[in-house]
């Protein structure tokens, strides 16, 4: 194992490397390929490559359209190492940029279609980004008025490319390159930009439900090794059909194993942005697709559809469900309605993936006893003084997990330790099998009355209510207590009210400064970009 810190006196331009030592060590191992993150797209042919509803790709044309965006990109003026914010809805135009931008030597932010100027403005200006590229609306959203926006607040955007009508912007440009250089024996653009290995690759952005989220810098080699392992514990492989219905610039969909895995591998990808489940089950029929990943409710709300959808869904080999805590109920039914094994993703953009096992038995799969899907994955599960304990906060170091936020040296204070590890903010158990648990959020905490009291066990206790169908417990401002808990329930009974509440926790015991002071209705549970609850909009919602 490694044991080499880094100090903020090795931030380069914000960006905090792996330590030479560990680095070095990885590179020994050969898990770290030095190649770059472009290259993990499999070699070109005649096969089917990406899909959405309005064209299909082969891997040799996917390729071919990637060297002119690159080309394209480059004769514009874009500069190896520039950053490029791309901000598209799930379509084969998504991946040609990503990977024409990769083979630019330019450095990608990716973002959600669900962000707006707030976002897309904070993370342009952290990054220092010099272009912007978009499609022209989306869900009834018009992002050229984004991006006028976005060029009247953060001076160093230069370049804005819109897919769809450009209306005063221009497209994504391309270029053609004539055949002699096309040979691959030049090394320019059109052959592809080769960085630094070390250096990142793209930015993620931090998919926290509270404050703006930040950069996530991934070298080309932590995520091509992030992409390598996850097609390994997937079992990933050219007969596949990979279907992505998640925004695909999330993690998830993206490197765990994600489209790139898929790509990697020579397996199609087929690509939508509608989740609806009369659309992603008709999908899955007419592509046969095998693998597609999922947030709960989107799994939950697929799984109820089974019933009445008539689709044909034998195709199906893995449904992988991550990104928030899956109840056991909503398990067990996937386990009843779908041909095909769950795999439970615990993960973080940050880096660490944990998964349930391809031949884990029923019972561990539903209880989400997960695994760090790499060896060299370093675990420590500490209480607040940092002292090892069975139960606590998840603490991560590793070859595919980052050592600093970008441009964030105050925030990475808190959220590393001095030895490099990131402070994950998740709760986890140890188990006796050695695998983990999660088991709620550290840093969801409500702090009533001087008492820390975790959102999401007060959660679970009222989820065991007959009548709440869901909840997301938030703390919200109190004169007298500080924090006051509310309970945000959406429930068939609108009569149920707090002192319902406060009986059925009294009766199980629960001790009383857990007990919500205060019951809402609501009508929806407002989520994030990637359909986790949002509580920093629920406490808008309720003060609102
Ligand atoms: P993101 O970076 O957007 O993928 O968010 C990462 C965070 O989502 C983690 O730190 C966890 O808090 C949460 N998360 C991801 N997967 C799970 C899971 N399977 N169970 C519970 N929480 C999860």
């Amino acid at each position: 194992m490694v044991y080499a810190s880094t100090s903020p006196d090795d931030v380069i331009d914000g960006f905090l490397p792996h330590p030479p030592r560990s680095a070095d060590s990885y590179r020994a191992l050969d898990i770290w390929a030095n190649q770059p993150l472009w290259s993990v797209v499999g070699s070109p042919g005649a096969a089917p490559a990406v899909t959405d509803g309005a064209q299909r790709l082969t891997f040799a044309e996917l390729e071919a359209a990637a060297r002119r965006r690159a080309a394209g990109f480059r004769s514009a003026g874009l500069q190896p190492g520039d950053r490029v914010v791309l901000q598209c809805v799930n379509s084969v135009a998504l991946v040609v940029n990503l990977l024409g931008l990769l083979r630019a030597g330019a450095v990608p932010v990716l973002t959600l279609p669900a962000h707006r100027i707030t976002e897309i403005a904070h993370l342009a200006e952290v990054a220092g980004a010099v272009g912007y590229i978009c499609h022209d609306r989306a869900a009834g959203f018009d992002y050229r008025e984004l991006a006028a926006d976005l060029l009247g607040r953060v001076p160093s955007v230069r370049f804005v490319w819109v897919e769809g009508d450009p209306g005063a912007f221009a497209p994504p440009p391309d270029l053609t390159i004539d055949a002699e250089t096309d040979s691959g024996a030049a090394s320019g653009p059109e052959d592809g930009h080769r960085a630094d290995p070390d250096t990142p690759a793209v930015f993620l952005v931090s998919g926290g439900t509270t404050g703006l989220p930040k950069l996530i810098p991934r070298t080309h080699n932590d995520y091509r090794y992030n992409i390598e392992r996850a097609t390994e514990v997937t079992g990933l492989s050219a007969a596949d059909t990979y279907l992505v219905v998640l925004p695909a610039a999330h993690n998830f969909p993206l490197a765990c194993p994600g489209f790139l895995g898929a790509l990697r591998l020579g397996a199609h990808v087929v690509l939508t942005d509608d989740p609806a489940p009369d659309n992603a089950l008709d999908l899955i029929e007419q592509y046969g697709v095998t693998v597609v990943a999922l947030v709960p409710a989107l799994a939950q709300v697929w799984t109820a559809a089974t019933e009445w959808e008539p689709a044909d869904l034998s195709s199906m080999r893995l449904m992988q469900v991550g990104g928030a805590r899956l109840a056991e109920a909503d398990a067990r039914a996937i386990l009843d309605a779908w041909p095909c094994r769950l795999q439970q993703v615990f993960g973080m953009a940050e880096g660490l993936i944990c998964t349930t096992e391809l031949d884990d038995d029923p019972e561990t799969v539903v209880g989400a006893q997960v695994t760090p899907m790499s060896t060299l994955d370093e675990i420590r599960v500490v209480d607040a003084d940092g002292t090892e304990v069975d139960e606590g906060e998840l603490l991560t170091r590793g070859p595919y997990t980052l050592r600093g936020y970008y441009r964030a040296e105050d925030h990475n204070r808190r959220s590393f330790t001095p030895d490099g590890f990131y402070r994950s903010g998740d709760k986890v158990r140890r188990l006796p099998s050695g695998r983990i648990a999660v088991t709620g959020r550290i840093k969801d905490t409500i702090v009533r009355a001087g008492e820390n009291v975790a959102a999401d066990d007060v959660e679970d206790l009222l989820l065991a209510h007959p009548r709440i169908r869901r909840v997301a417990v938030v703390g919200l401002p109190d004169p007298t207590l500080g924090e006051r808990i509310c309970a945000a329930v959406i429930s068939d009974r609108a009569d149920l009210d707090l002192a319902d509440v406060r009986a059925f926790l009294l009766d199980r015991g629960v001790a009383t400064f857990m007990i919500p002071d205060e019951v809402r209705h609501v009508s929806t549970l407002p989520i994030t970009a990637v359909g986790k609850v949002d509580k920093r909009a629920v406490v808008a919602g309720l003060l609102g």
